[in-house]
């Protein structure tokens, strides 16, 4: 019997059953997400002044208004969506449009 190929109850839902740890504890990946969404500081749209909505895409946390649809990125998330942008043309179509970085 080995520890490590069982499945555990992640230790922040208790309901999803996952192999992944975050900062030494089971976590399952939607609990990690909540975690680092929940570190991060509300943005204001700089277009309208309305409170943006953190989003979770492939791992990369980025704010969304839901007033203008807006999405905004700090650069090193930037890049990091233009790489995804690159391999998923779903994706290009969809988020681009907003990605008005300033
Ligand atoms: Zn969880
Ligand atoms: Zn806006």
């Amino acid at each position: 019997m080995s520890w490590f190929s069982s499945k555990k109850l992640c230790s922040h839902c208790h309901i999803t059953k996952t192999y992944q740890k975050f900062e030494g504890e089971v976590t399952c990946p939607q609990c990690e997400t909540n975690i680092l969404i929940s570190r991060e500081g509300i943005r204001i749209c700089p277009v309208d002044q309305t409170k943006m909505v953190k989003e979770d895409y492939k791992g990369i946390i980025l704010d969304r208004c839901s007033q203008c649809n807006g999405v905004w990125l700090d650069s090193d998330e930037l890049s990091s969506m233009q790489e995804l942008a690159k391999k998923d043309s779903d994706f290009a179509t969809g988020m681009v449009l907003g990605m008005a970085v300033g």
